[in-house]
């Protein structure tokens, strides 16, 4: 089991209203744990002034605060609903990843601790839906890196299956789903294995799950009854990417069990990399490889690269072609 342990604890005094709160500073507390107080988990000078180097040990760091908007966020792709949710950040740092371009260095595990108070938010909606709903939870963070913190999921999968029209999905980059495997979730919440060549993984989605392990975390939900989607994301046109994704689509193909691949539905995001990734990651992570290429690459709004139209289309064909080729009844959701 992969879990994170925080090397320190921020927090705000709030926090301790609420059960999570006071379980979690009582838990880090007995493991010896520091702990200190903050003002505003979004104001925390002290870790603010620190220069892009210190990266890594920022991603150490667990702050608690209090979740102040709940308001939920129309979408039309992965749901119907983004709902901001128990946690923003990650302990994991992959060399894209595009909270860095909205959080900076700030972009390290933040759990909320009123979830009682976020779920409501989402009951209300509820109450008033006519037809099946989508709620994405995991827009800001990895829910199931953040369930070994909190062990909020098994709690949030049992209030949506009381939910008539509501469905919870998350995506994820880790495996470790065990305790949400004998839930009676009534089907009303669903997961995308978030996927990547293993080499892709091992040099940029760094302190993730491996290829083999979220495998088999998919193979595992879907044996649970849950609805199971893959998540090919992002896409990342190495020098070598045909190949790469060539041995990925054969690596599922063959790892995955057979009723999954059929009710699969797979979603295709090509990498966004931005201005914020390029100036930090080189700081904090010397060494690692630069996924900024200017042949391939053009700007997109600000601060921001995509690969250009003609590069995309091409890749975009060949992506297809090998699903066409290894998971031939999946269902495609979309592709940005
Ligand atoms: Fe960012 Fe997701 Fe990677 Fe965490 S797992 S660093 S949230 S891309």
């Amino acid at each position: 089991m992969r879990q994170f342990m925080p090397r320190k604890i921020y927090y705000e005094p709030e926090v301790r209203k609420y059960p999570l709160g006071c379980s979690l500073l009582e838990k880090y507390e007995a493991m010896g744990i520091d702990a200190e107080e903050i003002e505003n988990h979004n104001r925390i000078p002290q870790l603010r002034k620190l220069p892009d180097t210190e990266l890594v040990r920022l991603k150490k760091y667990l702050i608690l605060g209090v979740r102040k908007s709940l308001r939920l966020i129309p979408n039309k792709l992965s749901a119907d609903f983004i709902v901001p949710f128990t946690s923003s950040g990650c302990s994991a740092m992959c060399l894209y990843c595009y909270l860095l371009c909205t959080f900076f260095k700030g972009s390290y595990l933040r759990v909320f601790v009123n979830r009682e108070e976020i779920m409501k938010t989402i009951c209300r909606k509820a109450a008033h839906l006519t037809s099946s709903t989508v709620f994405e939870l995991g827009s800001n963070s990895d829910l199931i890196l953040e369930n070994t913190v909190t062990g909020n999921l098994p709690w949030v999968v049992e209030q949506f299956a009381r939910l008539p029209n509501a469905t919870a999905t998350l995506a994820t980059k880790f495996h470790m789903v065990d305790d949400l495997l004998d839930l009676n979730h009534q089907g009303h919440t669903q997961f995308r294995i978030s996927v990547n060549p293993q080499e892709i993984i091992r040099q940029v989605e760094i302190g993730t799950s491996t290829l083999k392990e979220r495998i088999t975390a998919a193979n595992k939900l879907y044996q649970a009854g849950y609805r199971v989607g893959i998540n090919i994301a992002p896409v990342i046109l190495l020098e070598e990417w045909k190949d790469l994704y060539t041995g990925m689509f054969r690596t599922l193909n063959q790892g995955l069990e057979e009723g999954l691949k059929q009710q699969a539905f797979v979603e295709i995001i090509f990498m966004t990399y931005g201005q914020a990734n390029r100036i930090i990651n080189p700081a904090a992570l010397p060494g690692t490889i630069d996924l900024f290429d200017k042949q391939l690459m053009r700007p997109k709004g600000r601060g921001k690269y995509c690969y250009r139209p003609e590069v995309r289309e091409k890749a975009e064909g060949f992506i297809l072609e090998q699903i066409r080729c290894h998971l031939p009844r999946a269902s495609i959701s979309y592709i940005v």
